[in-house]
C-alpha cells in the first residue's frame, strides 16, 4: 500500500470511528450488548477484520508499524471495539503465519470479511501464567479427541473457530504442545457465558468445554507439536499490539486532561495556569511520547522479522505502566466529574477499559520475568546496546559509548571493596564540576540581586534599579568567569590533563 493511500485509508476508517462509533461507545459498554447486526457490516465494509490478513487473501495486509495507529484509536474510542477487533485479527495473524496453504486458502478469506472468526484459547481454570496446559487431544483414527476447559476466551460468543492449545504429548515435554483449529459446531464442544466484567463488556467472553469432542485430523495449526512456536510466534507481537492500545487510551486521556483544563476556571482562572496542575499535563505528555517512541522501535524491528521478545516485553509493561498513570492523573485533574460516566468525558470507562491490558498476553510479572531472564542469560545475555537501535545512526556502532565491561571481583570481602581512582570525594576537586558549581553560585547571587532590585520604591524607581543593578551583575559575572578559568587552566596544567582514569 502506497503512503498516500494509506493517509486515506486511515482517514476514511478514524472518520467512521469518531462519526458513528464513538457516540455509541459509552452505552455499548453500559449495556454489555454489542450490535453486530448494525456494526459488524460497518466493520466490514472498512476492512477492519481483515487489517492483518495479507491481500492475495483478500485482507488490508498492513505492517506492523500501519497497524499499530488502528489500535490505539479503536482504544481511544470503544475498549470493547479495541479487544474485539485485537483478538479477532491476532488470531488471523496466526492463521497467516502458521496455517497450512490449504487452511490459509479455506479460513483467511472469510476472516479477512468477518464472516468467518477465532478465539485464542490457552488459559484454564487451573492453568493462566504458567504452560502447564491440562486439555489433551489423543488421536483416535482419523480424528484427534479433545478433553478439557478453557475459559476467559474473548470473542468466544460470535467466533465460529477456535484456535485451542492443548497437549498430544506428556506434561513438560515441549514438543507434546499443540495449537488445534476446532469448529464451534463441533460434537462435544460446549461454550458457556462468563460474568460481567469490570470493563469492556460487549460480546461475551466464555468458557470452553471439550469432552471427547473429536476434531478433524488436519485441523493442526502448523504441525502436531508445533503448539509454542505458534503460541510464542504470536504472544510477542499481541504483547506489542496491547501496548498501542495503552498508548491510545493514554493519548484520550490526556486530551481530555487538556480540554478540561482549559475550561475549568476557578477563582478566576483556567485551571491549565496553574503550576500543580500544569506539572500532571507536562508528566503525562512525557509518558505518552516515550511509550510512542518504543512502540516505533519495536513494530521496526516486528517488520523486520527481528526477534524483539524482550522489546515486546517492555513496550508491554511500559504500556500498561503508561495508561494507568495517564489515566489516573488525568482523573485527578478533571476532579469529580470525571468520576461520572460520561460527564461530560467518558474517563471513568477508559480508566475501567485500560485495566484489562494487565491482564492480557501476560501479568506485569511476566513481562519483568521475562527482561530479568534475559538480562541475566549465562551464554548470551541481552545487550542493552541494541535496544532502541533505530536511534543508532547508520554505520556507526551500536556498542560504542556503553560502559565497557569491567572486572567487578574482588579479592576482599564486599564491605572492604578497593577504594577506585574515583572516589566520590575526590570529585569536588575536578575542573570541569568546578566550573558548574562556581557559575551555579554566581547565578543564585545575580538571581538575588534582581530580586533585591525589584523591591521597594515607586514602580519607576524599581525598574532603573533593576536595569543597573542587573548590568553591574552581568559585568561581575563575566569578570568571574574570566578568572575562574585561568585558574582553571592553571589547575589542569598542574595536574598534567586531569585524573584520566576518571574519565569513561
Ligand atoms: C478479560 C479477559 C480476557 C481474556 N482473554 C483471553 C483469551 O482470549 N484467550 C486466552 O487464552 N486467555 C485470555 N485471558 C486470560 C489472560 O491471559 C490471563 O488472565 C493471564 O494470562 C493471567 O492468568 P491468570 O488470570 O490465570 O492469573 P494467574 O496465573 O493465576 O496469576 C495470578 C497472579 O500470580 C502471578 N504469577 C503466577 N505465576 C507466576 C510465576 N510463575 N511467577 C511470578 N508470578 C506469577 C501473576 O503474575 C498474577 O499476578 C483473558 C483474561 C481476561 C481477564
Amino acid at each position: 500500500m502506497s503512503a498516500a493511500d494509506y493517509e486515506a485509508y486511515r482517514r476514511d476508517v478514524f472518520d467512521f470511528l469518531w462519526n458513528e462509533l464513538e457516540p455509541r461507545a459509552s452505552e455499548i459498554e453500559r449495556h454489555g450488548a454489542f450490535p453486530r447486526e448494525s456494526l459488524f457490516p460497518k466493520f466490514a465494509e472498512h476492512g477492519l477484520f481483515g487489517l492483518l490478513v495479507p491481500r492475495e487473501f483478500g485482507g488490508i495486509g498492513l505492517s506492523a508499524r500501519q497497524y499499530l495507529p488502528f489500535l490505539a484509536e479503536f482504544s481511544k474510542v470503544s475498549g470493547v471495539v479495541r479487544v474485539l477487533l485485537h483478538v479477532h485479527n491476532t488470531s488471523a495473524r496466526a492463521v497467516a503465519h502458521f496455517g497450512t496453504d490449504e487452511q490459509k486458502a479455506s479460513l483467511l478469506p472469510s476472516i479477512a470479511t468477518g464472516a468467518s472468526s477465532m478465539t485464542f484459547a490457552i488459559t484454564e481454570p487451573n492453568s493462566g501464567t504458567g504452560l502447564d496446559v491440562g486439555a489433551t487431544a489423543t488421536r483416535d483414527g482419523d480424528a484427534w479427541v479433545l478433553n478439557g476447559t478453557k475459559h476467559y476466551i474473548t470473542n468466544a460468543e460470535f467466533a465460529d473457530l477456535h484456535l485451542v492449545f492443548c497437549r498430544t504429548g506428556s506434561a513438560g515435554d515441549r514438543e507434546g504442545f499443540t495449537a488445534l483449529v476446532v469448529p464451534t459446531d463441533t460434537p462435544g464442544f460446549t461454550i458457556e457465558e462468563m460474568p460481567e466484567m469490570m470493563g469492556n463488556n460487549g460480546p461475551y467472553h466464555g468458557v470452553l468445554r471439550f469432552e471427547n469432542a473429536r476434531v478433524a485430523i488436519d485441523s493442526l495449526a502448523g504441525a502436531e507439536g508445533d503448539g509454542l512456536n505458534v503460541f510464542l510466534g504470536e504472544l510477542e507481537p499481541s504483547r506489542v499490539f496491547v501496548a498501542a492500545s495503552s498508548l491510545g487510551t493514554a493519548e484520550r486521556a490526556l486530551e481530555i486532561a487538556l480540554d478540561f483544563s482549559k475550561r475549568r476556571v476557578t477563582f478566576g482562572r483556567a485551571i491549565a495556569e496553574r503550576p500543580s496542575v500544569q506539572s500532571e499535563l507536562a508528566e503525562m505528555a512525557r509518558d505518552v511520547y516515550a511509550l510512542r517512541l518504543v512502540l516505533e522501535d519495536v513494530a521496526d524491528k516486528l517488520d523486520r522479522g527481528e526477534p524483539c521478545a524482550i522489546e515486546a516485553s517492555i513496550a508491554k509493561l511500559l504500556g500498561l505502566e503508561t495508561v494507568m498513570r495517564v489515566t489516573d492523573k488525568a482523573l485527578d485533574v478533571v476532579g469529580g466529574r470525571a468520576y461520572f460516566a460520561d460527564y461530560p468525558y467518558p474517563l471513568e470507562r477508559l480508566y475501567r477499559e485500560a485495566r484489562i491490558n494487565a491482564l492480557e498476553e501476560g501479568t506485569p510479572s511476566i513481562q519483568r520475568l521475562v527482561m530479568a531472564r534475559a538480562l541475566l542469560k549465562e551464554d548470551a545475555p541481552l545487550s542493552l546496546a541494541t535496544l532502541g537501535t533505530p536511534y543508532q545512526p547508520e554505520g556507526t556502532d551500536p556498542a560504542l559509548g556503553k560502559n565497557p565491561p569491567q572486572d567487578l571481583s574482588y579479592a576482599g570481602p564486599l564491605n572492604e571493596r578497593p577504594s577506585s581512582p574515583c572516589d566520590a570525594r575526590d570529585l569536588t576537586h575536578q575542573p570541569a564540576l568546578r566550573t558548574g558549581a562556581a557559575s551555579c553560585a554566581i547565578r543564585s547571587l545575580q538571581r538575588r540581586v534582581y530580586v533585591c532590585a525589584g523591591s521597594g520604591g515607586t514602580r519607576r524607581m524599581r525598574r532603573r534599579r533593576t536595569l543597573l543593578l542587573g548590568a553591574l551583575a552581568e559585568l561581575a559575572l563575566v569578570i568571574a568567569f574570566v578568572q575562574l578559568g585561568s585558574a582553571i587552566q592553571a589547575d589542569v596544567a598542574r595536574a598534567g590533563g586531569g585524573p584520566a582514569e576518571c574519565r569513561s
